[in-house]
């Protein structure tokens, strides 16, 4: 019998956490940079929590996009949607990449001319357009979205004091096999809504209609729902055609695009489901192209994508302010980011870092932010390593609604520092202070003396 070769014993330390059903838990890597740019240096310099966009990853995103659709589609325009992100020089990076201007509102009208966009380049959408908004916008020749009947009515009886043509577009809601049907902005396809206020539009003579609209909804994974919602407004255009000989010159598919954020809930993280650009360019474009288009006409392609431009080029840097047990003996730890900041916390399962090397143990842990309110969480469950208190973490992709959809609660909301294409950091919106409180409050004469 052969003598079987010894062979020395080895102990090797067991380095992953828990196995789950996607396998063995790999250890948290810290993050300690952005672009190269300490995060405990930008801390120091600004304060904790504070804000991080990266101008290299909002370029670098913009134009994967733009070259997924313009090399599939010879006329395509993207359109940057303000109220994902209306820093003024987030909206100026995308300017300068080409983005035309977005608007919901009359503040955000403004803020885009103050951007320096010409009128004829910012798309008015949403429900709200007061009287005097619309008629700054129609005099500025800009692309007004009609939501509804009533400003539909509103634009014909400014009629006579106009200085130019409006030039609108309708928006337009339809099944397109999202659940839930968003049939509360625009006018229905089925139920020939929207062909009314075409016709509506056109018999009075006196407006210009340049496009059709449509905004699926949010967070949209299924890119065929944009191939079904192109065919409903091809048939549109055509029906448009043969009744007032008149092409529409733009087809405006709105935003919704996924970004790689992963929803609570979900089975799967993000990063693995959702489409690429190339994915929905594909699917868009390959609708726009086979769609019949009255006379044989190529409608401009126009985008709105928010979400999925910005999410990635925001960072949130903060501290750990205490670490807790619950009474169960579960482990709490409580940070100076609370969702007053992080309003996405609420549907994202947010991926957070510590910014140096840990130990290897970690432990299902809730982190809570620092507010006196017991909603106030920013990951309800996450496997996370052991900080203490004053050591940083940052959490990642946050760029998209969080600094527009923030509120003042309790405490100051922090600067957004830029990161600019050198490595140069820029203050782009200050930390609040007493002051900017004291500005907007008055003190009736009587509370004056105690
Ligand atoms: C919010 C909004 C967008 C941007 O949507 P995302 O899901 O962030 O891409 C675009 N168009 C309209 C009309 C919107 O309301």
């Amino acid at each position: 019998m052969d003598k079987k070769i010894y062979e020395r014993p080895i102990l090797r330390k067991v380095v992953e956490g828990i196995p789950n059903k996607f396998g063995s838990l790999k250890r948290l890597r810290p993050i300690e940079s952005i672009d190269n740019v300490l995060i405990d240096n930008l801390i120091d310099q600004y304060g904790s929590p504070v804000f991080v966009l990266s101008e290299k990853t909002i370029r670098e995103t913009y134009r994967t996009a733009y070259r997924a659709f313009s090399t599939r589609y010879p006329k395509v325009q993207f359109a940057w949607s303000y109220k994902t992100n209306y820093i003024d020089a987030v909206c100026r990076v995308f300017h300068q990449e080409g983005a035309w201007a977005e608007v919901v509102s009359g503040f955000e009208y403004e803020k885009a001319l103050d951007n320096n966009i010409p009128g004829n380049k910012i798309i008015f959408n949403g429900p709200d357009k007061s009287e005097e908004d619309l008629a700054r916008a129609i005099n500025n020749k800009s692309l007004i979205h009609i939501d509804h009947f009533d400003e539909l009515y509103a634009i014909i009886e400014m009629l006579d004091e106009l200085k130019e043509r409006p030039q609108v577009a309708i928006r337009v809601n339809m099944d397109t096999g999202i659940v839930p049907q968003w049939d509360r902005f625009g006018f229905n396809y089925e139920s020939g809504e929207a062909w009314n206020a075409i016709n509506r539009i056109l018999t009075n003579g006196n407006i210009d209609l340049i496009g059709l609209h449509i905004h699926v909804g949010t967070y949209i994974t299924l890119s065929k729902a944009y191939a079904t919602a192109i065919q409903k407004l091809a048939v549109l255009a055509t029906r448009i055609f043969e009744r007032f000989q008149i092409s529409i010159g733009y087809i405006d598919v709105g935003g919704g695009f996924a970004s790689q954020n992963t929803l609570q809930g979900a089975y799967l993280p993000a990063t693995d489901t959702t489409p690429s650009f190339d994915d929905y360019a594909h699917t868009i474009t390959t609708a726009m192209t086979s769609a019949s288009f009255p006379n044989n006409e190529t409608p401009t392609l126009i985008l709105e994508t928010g979400r999925a431009l910005i999410d990635d080029a925001g960072w949130l840097a903060g501290t750990v302010l205490a670490n807790k047990r619950l009474a169960d003996g579960h482990r709490a730890m409580v940070i100076d980011t609370g969702v007053n900041i992080l309003f996405t916390a609420f549907w994202y399962d947010h991926e957070i870092y510590p910014v140096h090397e840990t130990s290897f143990q970690s432990e299902p842990t809730t982190i809570y932010g620092p507010l006196c309110m017991n909603i106030d969480i920013i990951r309800k469950n996450i496997d996370f390593p052991l900080l203490n208190k004053g050591d940083r973490f940052v959490i990642k992709r946050v760029g998209a609604y969080t600094m527009t959809q923030w509120m003042q609660f309790i405490t100051y909301r922090p600067n957004i520092v830029l990161i600019d294409e050198k490595g140069k950091t820029h203050v782009i919106r200050k930390q609040e202070d007493k002051e900017v409180f004291r500005r907007q409050e008055m003190i009736p004469e009587h509370l004056k003396v105690n």
